[in-house]
């Protein structure tokens, strides 16, 4: 299809039709339709092909995003997957939970008067239509090397370190505790964000370029660092953040309160009917109040609806404006039937006689004066203490990193809040205080998005080669 310059103008900005709510309140499955060949081309059509375009520059992994949008405009399916491919290694995942509106689509030239180009579902498109047709990477040029290299961590950090060793034809081999690769991605986003098919024919994809899988193999319980640091060439840490946040509040350890992550990885075991899974956290019936406004809150709130909550709040301490979260997803939970309470701080659990949650006390709050991020302050208004009644509460206050007493021993060096100091600018990119261990993702930046763990897991990569004289 030839490319109609006034296509901005003659076709609106279309997003993906969503499923049903009646389907999308039970079922843990993606609420978006797939757009179809017509829809993706016409869409992709509006693009304006700017010269130097701010969207690709607003993608943390600058994804040619014009020439591919371009190609499937004209149907050229495979060569728009080859070009995504030389930027990024999980485009249909990235397609699916970027928050676009902070990134590409809010740099797109026609955002503010005619509406952003739907660069998120055109890449999950093209990926997702490339898979139809059969189409797996070309691996036949790659000259195999002698090197092998250790990945601790099957999130997006580790997979990507693992898809441009493998493309430069060093042999990755990736260890996870879990069961499944995809790290957050797998056990972390929910199936109606991104299904977990997805990531499973990704193994297959990476198994067949010859990346191999350790699943179920926890590092410093299943296998020692020290013998990885024996038998491989490199080693490179993509472990994430999984030290869940409190707010100190007065009986959050009584039952009833939950962390987000334990929750929804629950839920995961329960939705891929995993072996050895953790005890079911269940919201069924439950009054639940889900404390943060960021996207871990989105995902607990929409999951407790699914799982057949009486009701479900979410109480935030800021106003809707200044949530971290995305606008797409908060629209999505209050569709669903979430009720959102801005400006209210937890001040305590407040628990029954049988020492159970009964409710979460809150104090109302009024924005006062920013902070060093720049985001306004939120502070309580004296003698607007009340209780919102729960049978259930999640913190989700976001994650830091976690302790890795396995690390201590090899000289690695973390920063003030135990992320793992591995620059971006060192002699070898991402290379930590020891020379032969390189980090990336979560562990390294604090945790952050999927599109920004994937750029540094394939530029760790980079400084690995570098390192070894690839
Ligand atoms: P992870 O994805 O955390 O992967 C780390 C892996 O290391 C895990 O599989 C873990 O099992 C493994 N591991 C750790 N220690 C060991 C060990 N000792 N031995 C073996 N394996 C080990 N980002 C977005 O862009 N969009 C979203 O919509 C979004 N939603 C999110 C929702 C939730 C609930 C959460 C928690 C995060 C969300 N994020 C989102 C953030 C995003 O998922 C993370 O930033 C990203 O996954 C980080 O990638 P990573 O590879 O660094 O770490
Ligand atoms: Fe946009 Fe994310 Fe795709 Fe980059 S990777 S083009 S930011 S959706």
């Amino acid at each position: 299809m030839s490319q109609n310059i006034y296509q901005f103008i003659d076709v609106a900005r279309v997003d993906p039709a969503k499923k049903p709510l009646n389907i999308r309140k039970i079922e843990f499955v993606e609420i978006y339709e797939p757009f179809t060949q017509q829809q993706a081309g016409a869409q992709a059509d509006r693009c304006l092909g700017c010269g130097n375009p701010y969207c690709e520059w607003k993608c943390p992994v600058h994804n040619y995003i014009p020439q591919w949008l371009k190609l499937a405009n004209e149907g050229r399916i495979i060569e728009a997957v080859e070009l995504s491919h030389q930027t990024n290694t999980l485009p249909e995942v990235c397609g699916r939970v970027c928050p676009q509106d902070r990134l590409c689509e809010g740099a797109c030239t026609l955002n503010d008067d005619f509406g952003a180009v739907t660069i998120g579902n055109v890449e999950k498109y093209i990926t997702d239509k490339a898979f139809e047709m059969g189409w797996k990477p070309d691996m036949s040029d790659v000259e195999w090397t002698d090197k092998k290299v250790a990945i601790i961590g099957a999130g997006p950090a580790g997979l990507s370190c693992a898809d441009i060793l493998v493309r430069n034809g060093v042999k990755p081999v990736v260890f996870d505790r879990y069961p499944e690769i995809g790290g957050l991605l797998t056990f972390g986003i929910p199936s109606f964000k991104l299904e977990k098919e997805v990531m499973i024919n990704r193994r297959r994809i990476f198994t067949d370029m010859g990346v191999e899988f350790r699943l179920n193999t926890e590092v410093g319980k299943d296998i020692e660092m020290a013998q990885l640091l024996e038998e491989y060439d490199a080693v490179f840490l993509g472990v994430g953040t999984y030290k869940n946040m409190r707010a100190g509040l007065a009986n959050e350890d009584a039952p009833g309160v939950y962390d987000a992550l334990p929750f929804l990885i629950s839920n995961t075991y329960r939705v891929m009917e995993l072996e050895d899974s953790p005890e079911f956290i269940d919201m069924r019936d439950k009054k639940v109040v889900v404390l943060g406004g960021g996207d871990t809150a989105m995902d607990c709130v929409r999951t407790s609806i699914r799982q057949g909550a009486k009701n479900v709040i979410c109480a935030y301490r800021r106003d809707e404006a200044n949530m971290p979260g995305s606008k797409r997803e908060v629209k999505n939970a209050r569709e669903e039937g979430v009720k959102f309470m801005f400006n209210l701080q937890p001040l305590g659990i407040e628990l029954n006689e049988q020492g159970r949650v009964s409710g979460v006390k809150v104090v109302k709050t009024a924005l006062g004066e920013p902070d060093d991020a720049g985001r306004r302050r939120p502070e309580p208004v004296e003698g607007s203490e009340h209780v919102l009644s729960a049978d259930a509460v999640i913190m989700a206050f976001g994650f830091q990193p976690h302790a890795m007493p396995w690390l201590a021993a090899h000289d690695v060096e973390l920063d003030q809040w135990g992320r793992i100091k591995a620059p971006k600018a060192g002699a070898f990119a991402f290379q930590t205080s020891n020379a032969k261990i390189f980090a990336g993702g979560d562990a390294v930046r604090g945790s952050d998005l999927v599109v920004t763990a994937i750029d540094e897991g394939r530029k760790a990569a980079e400084g690995i080669l570098d390192y070894l004289e690839v």
